[in-house]
């Protein structure tokens, strides 16, 4: 594995290989990063994970310098996983240069994180978009766990007609059922107990409201949400998965989507 800090050297590394497979982090690698990974492997190509904590998507200061950060240990595993590059760009060697396309930013960007996080997704956009222009990938690997997230990008990627094909993947939940997530290790045991509760108690009423749509009742399950130890909730709404609207038909296929507190860390998943 050969590291990569910036992007005249990872412009001379691969534009000797035939497509590059891209896996873009902001490290503290878990289980989900790791199936990520895998899955590129399928692609035959050289692959390449960053690790970059992009400032611009943080809303809050303290939100960013409080970020769980562990190099050590993700470089360590990333050897392990045998990938062909990782690349940790600096602040200027993302920021220092002007991309050809402009980020487009769909209207779900207004929704859901985008309520909440003001300038999140402007500066996802952002980042992704100057990622993308400096790497030229064939496959970008994106997570479900963060579904708004990998529609914006896609949307991107479709209004730009940028050649970059997205490969969804799976959310990868711990054994308890909470979703793997960098922000975990700001959990201790009882906040972790709280977050795998909230799951077990989301994904059975989900199974419920399949069944019988009536069951809905927003109110009552924040309500809930927070009876079960959640100290805020930004958002729990019902989304359509493919238009990524509001479900208004009981038949349609939906997702649950929510955002809450344990204390100061910010727990979002869909079921
Ligand atoms: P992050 O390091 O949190 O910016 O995430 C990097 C990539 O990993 C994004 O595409 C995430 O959606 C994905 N990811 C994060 N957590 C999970 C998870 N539990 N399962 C699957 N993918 C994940």
């Amino acid at each position: 594995m050969k590291i990569i800090k910036d992007k005249n050297t990872l412009h001379k590394e691969i534009l000797k290989n035939n497509g590059i497979s891209f896996i873009p982090t902001m490290g503290g690698l878990h289980k989900g990063h790791v199936s990520l990974i895998k899955h590129s492997k399928k692609s035959k190509l050289k692959i390449l994970v960053s690790i970059f904590i992009n400032p611009k998507q943080f809303n809050k200061k303290s939100d960013f310098m409080s970020y769980p950060r562990n190099t050590k240990k993700d470089i360590k595993l990333l050897k392990k996983l045998k990938i062909n590059y990782l690349y940790m760009p600096s602040f200027k060697d993302i920021y220092g240069f002007k991309p050809k396309n402009k980020i487009f930013l769909d209207n779900a960007s207004k929704k859901l994180c985008g309520k909440f996080r003001k300038g999140h997704f402007e500066g996802v956009l952002n980042v992704v978009n100057r990622f993308i222009e400096i790497i030229k990938p064939k496959y970008i690997y994106l997570g479900k766990k963060d579904y708004q997230q990998l529609y914006l990008i896609k949307k991107h990627i479709e209004k730009k007609k940028i050649k970059s094909k997205i490969i969804e993947c799976k959310t990868i939940r711990e054994n308890n059922g909470v979703a793997c997530s960098s922000r975990n290790l700001n959990l201790d045991k009882n906040q972790m107990k709280i977050a795998s509760n909230i799951f077990f108690y989301l994904s059975n009423l989900k199974k419920k409201i399949k069944k019988n749509y009536n069951l809905l009742n927003i109110n009552k399950i924040k309500k809930e949400l927070i009876n079960l130890g959640a100290d805020k909730i930004d958002y729990l709404e019902n989304y359509n998965i493919k238009s990524f609207k509001k479900v208004k038909k009981s038949n349609e296929k939906f997702n649950i989507f929510f955002a809450y507190y344990i204390k100061n860390t910010r727990l979002i998943d869909n079921i």
